[in-house]
């Protein structure tokens, strides 16, 4: 048996599982199988070396153990410039981070130019790295707006030192809207469920018109934040291919073999479907 997995803390809510065994079983892989492991912060050296020392092919690392996960494993570029592992290869013990790609891939799959475009990126945390420092290389020009303008500038600092990234500004929400972005990217929690009713766009603030936005969260799947957009005659897209997208990467670079993109689409969308809890964090969701 081919064994991948996630490990993270709490982890009952998780949809990889339902998305990869989806996959294997649509591919006929029946020596594959993914499942879940539920690891403590404080026993996470063991969380990696028992998966791996049980013959397993690689692991998804979800919160919180992104970044403390880094010594475990030999981070790649990616993984170095955002700080964050998702992904293990145990046959090269290689940590990467596929959320980049997913988020990039998804973009150009709705054929949202980039290069020299402007893009607002709301949020400063995990994913807001990873959306930063994929948009830098695809040659955007990127302005970060973040509640706590701090943390943005730390962001960038980071990405600066670990990646090069540069000439990205932080501005307030007002401002950044004065340079009328082509694309506004929300990778703040704020409309996740069970918080549906909140959005980062502050009313106060006229929504630009016509503008594309990107929302990272994918539950519910049409958001405060991209009804806003629509409001305003513009284009709202869900985090939802950004999921599958991510997990597709881990897949492909585990298995050798070309997703099922569509058969791992329907498996999450009807993973969340079923999974109407009330007690679901948005962290329990990030995988
Ligand atoms: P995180 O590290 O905890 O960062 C959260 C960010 O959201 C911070 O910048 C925080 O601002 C901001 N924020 C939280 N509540 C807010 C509110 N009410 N108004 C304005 N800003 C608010 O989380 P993360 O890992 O970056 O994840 C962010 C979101 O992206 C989550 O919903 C996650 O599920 C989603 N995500 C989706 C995918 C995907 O594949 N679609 C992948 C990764 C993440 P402060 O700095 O001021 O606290």
């Amino acid at each position: 048996m081919n064994r991948v997995g996630i490990i993270g803390y709490p982890l009952s809510h998780t949809l990889s599982p339902a998305m990869h065994n989806a996959a294997f079983k649509h591919l006929g892989m029946d020596d594959w199988l993914y499942d879940a492991m539920e690891i403590p912060p404080d026993v996470l050296r063991l969380g990696v070396a028992e998966p791996k020392r049980h013959g397993y092919i690689g692991i998804n690392v979800t919160i919180p153990h992104k970044q403390q996960v880094m010594p475990f494993c030999r981070a790649d570029e990616i993984a170095r410039a955002v700080g964050a592992v998702n992904t293990i290869d145990f046959r090269t013990d290689i940590g990467t981070n596929t959320d980049v790609a997913g988020f990039i891939e998804d973009l150009q799959a709705h054929n949202i130019p980039l290069k020299n475009e402007t893009v607002v990126v709301l949020g400063a945390g995990g994913a807001a790295r990873a959306a930063v420092y994929g948009l830098w290389q695809q040659g955007a020009n990127i302005i970060v707006v973040n509640r706590t303008p701090e943390k943005a500038y730390q962001m960038l600092t980071d990405l600066t030192l670990s990646a090069g990234v540069q000439q990205v500004r932080v501005l307030s929400l007002e401002a950044a809207a004065d340079n009328s972005p082509s694309l506004i990217v929300n990778s703040t929690s704020a409309g996740m469920y069970p918080n549906a009713d909140t959005t980062p766009w502050d009313n106060a603030i006229i929504f630009p018109k016509g503008v594309t936005v990107y929302d990272m969260v994918y539950r519910p799947s049409k958001t405060l934040f991209m009804k806003q957009a629509e409001a305003n005659y513009g284009r709202a897209i869900g985090g939802l291919g950004m999921l599958v997208r991510q997990g597709a990467a881990a897949f492909k670079l585990w298995t050798g073999v070309e997703p099922p993109l569509d058969v791992m689409f329907e498996a999450l969308r009807s993973a969340l479907e079923t999974s109407q809890h009330p007690s679901v964090t948005p962290q329990d969701e990030t995988l």
